[in-house]
């Protein structure tokens, strides 16, 4: 993923995709539907998010595999030790691994059924992210990421705790990071500061921001509630006016701003100097694409790929 990030023209920011497992065939055929509409526009990677306590786990290990075999595109496929022993962990490494995907974000997960409830850990399993990149490391030669959270973690007690375990996860042989996502530019610049500020050496590590173009307020809610992250005010106000009064909010004006906001959070993060943008897609290509048009991103394809 480094490689990539780092290898991209300096004339076109690279970005990422994030998908998550299908829970039935109907939401495989859409997924593959977007597959096939971002591999059009040349990603630098997607990402497949992993179940809490593998609840999808050999649809999840099936699809990334297929998305390592029968596309153009780099899988990174995420991790998480909740509700695992390490020889669980393990196996699914090594599962990954038959299906030729060498790239892991490992996440500690939260709790499956009560995300906001007590962790526990596994009796045979691991306690925190950091853990699980030493395992994926020890298993062979595998690249790690690991997730960031600009606003702080919701478990952290503060900011500072919060960074010194993001540069403990890094420091353990994470190449990069992933942020949660957020709607506020400068939740991540700072989150960048606080890296390099902290460990100059770790922080020079991507610290690769996580945008979700919104295109239904109470999704985006139900989203927002699990993430720790917040809709700043004046947003916030923005979208409600947007979804109106009705007994059903109005989709089409909430995914305007939504779109809208997101493409302009973009640009910042362009002109800050952000290693690539990643998206958060819910298995649908439309609203990624649209910010991605609007940056004027599908207009710099190679001529080799189709527009
Ligand atoms: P950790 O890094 O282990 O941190 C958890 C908490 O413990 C933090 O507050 C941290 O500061 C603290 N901490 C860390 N180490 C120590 C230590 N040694 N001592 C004391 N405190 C410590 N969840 C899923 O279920 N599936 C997914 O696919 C998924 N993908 C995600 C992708 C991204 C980009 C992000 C940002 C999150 C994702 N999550 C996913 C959610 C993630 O699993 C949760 O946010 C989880 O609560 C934290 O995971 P972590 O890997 O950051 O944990």
């Amino acid at each position: 993923i480094v490689d990539r990030l780092s290898s991209a023209r300096s004339s076109r920011i690279p970005f990422s995709v994030e998908f998550s497992p299908p829970r039935d065939a109907e939401a495989e055929a859409r997924l593959w539907r977007a597959v096939r509409a971002f591999e059009r526009l040349g990603p630098a990677f997607v990402s497949m998010t992993y179940g809490a306590g593998g609840s999808t786990r050999d649809r999840t290990v099936r699809v990334t595999g297929q998305l390592a075999e029968e596309t153009t595109l780099l899988p990174v496929a995420h991790l998480t030790a909740v509700g695992h022993s390490v020889d669980e962990l393990r196996a699914m490494v090594g599962a990954y691994a038959d299906r030729g995907i060498t790239n892991i974000l490992a996440l500690r997960g939260d709790p499956p059924g009560n995300p906001l409830g007590e962790w526990e850990r596994h009796p045979e399993g691991l306690g925190y992210a950091e853990e699980l990149v030493r395992l994926v490391r020890d298993l062979g030669d595998f690249h790690v990421g690991v997730a960031s959270f600009p606003e702080g973690h919701y478990r952290s007690p503060d900011l500072e705790h919060d960074t010194r375990f993001l540069v403990r996860k890094l420091s353990a042989g994470a190449e990069y990071s992933i942020t949660q996502m957020f709607f506020d530019v400068e939740h991540y610049l700072r989150l960048r500061d606080r890296v390099v500020a902290f460990d100059a050496e770790q922080g020079a590590k991507p610290i690769i921001p996580e945008i979700m173009p919104i295109t239904s307020l109470r999704s985006a809610r139900r989203s927002l509630e699990l993430s720790g992250s917040k809709l700043p005010p004046a947003l916030e106000q923005r979208l409600v006016r947007a979804a109106g009064d009705g007994p059903e909010e109005n989709r089409a004006a909430v995914r305007e701003v939504g779109i809208e906001v997101a493409t302009e959070m973009c640009e910042r993060l362009i002109a800050e100097g952000a290693p690539c943008l990643h998206f958060i897609t819910l298995n649908f290509a439309r609203a990624t694409s649209e910010v991605l048009s609007r940056l004027g991103i599908e207009m710099q394809l190679p001529a080799a790929q189709p527009a």
